[in-house]
């Protein structure tokens, strides 16, 4: 077992390198800058995120297989949920003295998982060391049509509300992990779900190329928060029939066994990495798997609606 220290910064930055493929007409990583061919007519698009220790992840509660899924995931989740290609990501990672270099490895095989599927290759990044924990920044880079990207602003008056899959299997996860509840099958498919979430690539473009689609996002932080970004930015309220929120069986089943409120993670819990959007009444959506939960009204807030409970908090009106 050899610590990163034993292969130095150039060891480190080539054994990553060598696992990834550089397309052609790109120059990627060990160059000062890589470079990426340009085609017209189509727009750019970025994102980054970091991802601390500490404070995103505790080193010993995740395997490094699923970080690096996680830190490739989260970001191209932000090309899907803006109806993007993935073009290319770069990756920054900080860490201490000591880090093994299997973690390393472990990291960049999840890391290099989700990019081979998505086709989206790693062309640079850079590499520090730092006093005490890890830090990751993952930049994405994605393209679109021009001016076809799709934002949250474009929510319109009597557009229905709509989510792909299933809404809190990721929270129950968590908290199943978090409270040290038993980890039968059911559990166990919540774990993965939030471990290894899958960022909706094709469907965000598939929806991006529907005319009737108005505005879309990514759930990161559930629906109850989520929600309010999309009126933020298109302004109106909307309208939410509790009761059609899409959940899967599992999270059904774990929620009832531990007596946890499956409405509760389903709206306010974070990183189901579903996309949420809205569309004309009218739209066909046949393309897509999708749910329809609510929709567009005039005023401001969020109404939860065919609910036993009060979502006090996510009440504005
Ligand atoms: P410079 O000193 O010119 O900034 P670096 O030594 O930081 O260059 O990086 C050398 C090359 O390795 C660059 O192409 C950079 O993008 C790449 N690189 C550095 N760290 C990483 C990393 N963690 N993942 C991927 N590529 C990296
Ligand atoms: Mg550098």
């Amino acid at each position: 077992m050899a610590a990163i220290e034993d292969i130095g910064e150039f060891g480190l930055i080539s054994r990553i390198g060598s696992r990834f493929n550089v397309p052609a007409g790109a120059v990627g990583i060990g160059d000062d800058c890589a470079v990426i061919p340009q085609k017209t007519g189509l727009d750019t698009l970025v994102s980054t995120d970091m991802l601390i220790e500490g404070v995103h992840f505790l080193r010993d509660d995740v395997k490094p297989f699923d970080l690096g899924w996680k830190s490739a995931a989260v970001n191209l989740s932000d090309i899907a949920a803006m109806g993007g290609k993935p073009v290319a990501t770069f990756l920054s990672l900080a860490l201490p003295a000591g880090t093994d270099t299997a973690w390393v490895d472990a990291f960049i095989d999840g890391y290099r998982y989700v990019s081979a599927v998505l086709s989206c290759p790693l062309l640079g990044g850079d590499t520090s060391a730092s006093p005490d924990r890890i830090c990751i920044n993952v930049t994405v880079l994605g393209e679109c049509e021009s001016g076809k990207a799709m934002t949250r602003r474009g929510a319109m008056y009597g557009d229905f509300i709509y989510v792909t899959g299933t809404l809190g299997d990721s929270a129950a996860g968590l908290k199943v992990i978090l409270e040290g509840k038993e980890r039968d099958e059911d559990a166990e498919r919540l774990i993965r779900r939030h471990y290894r979430p899958w960022p909706r690539v094709k469907w965000g473009q598939a929806l991006a190329g529907i005319e009737g689609v108005h505005a879309m996002m990514d759930i990161s932080d559930g629906i109850g928060s989520d929600l309010n970004h999309i009126l933020e930015a298109s302004g109106g309220a909307a309208e939410v029939i509790v009761s059609a929120l899409p959940m899967s069986a599992e999270m059904v089943r774990v929620c009832a066994r531990e007596g946890w409120d499956p409405w509760e993670c389903a709206i306010n819990g974070g990183e189901d990495y579903e996309l949420l959007f809205t569309a004309a009444p009218d739209t066909d959506l046949s393309s897509v798997p999708h749910a329809r939960i609510g929709r567009i009204i005039g005023g401001s807030g969020i109404g939860w609606r065919d609910s036993k409970k009060d979502f006090q908090g996510f009440r504005h009106f």
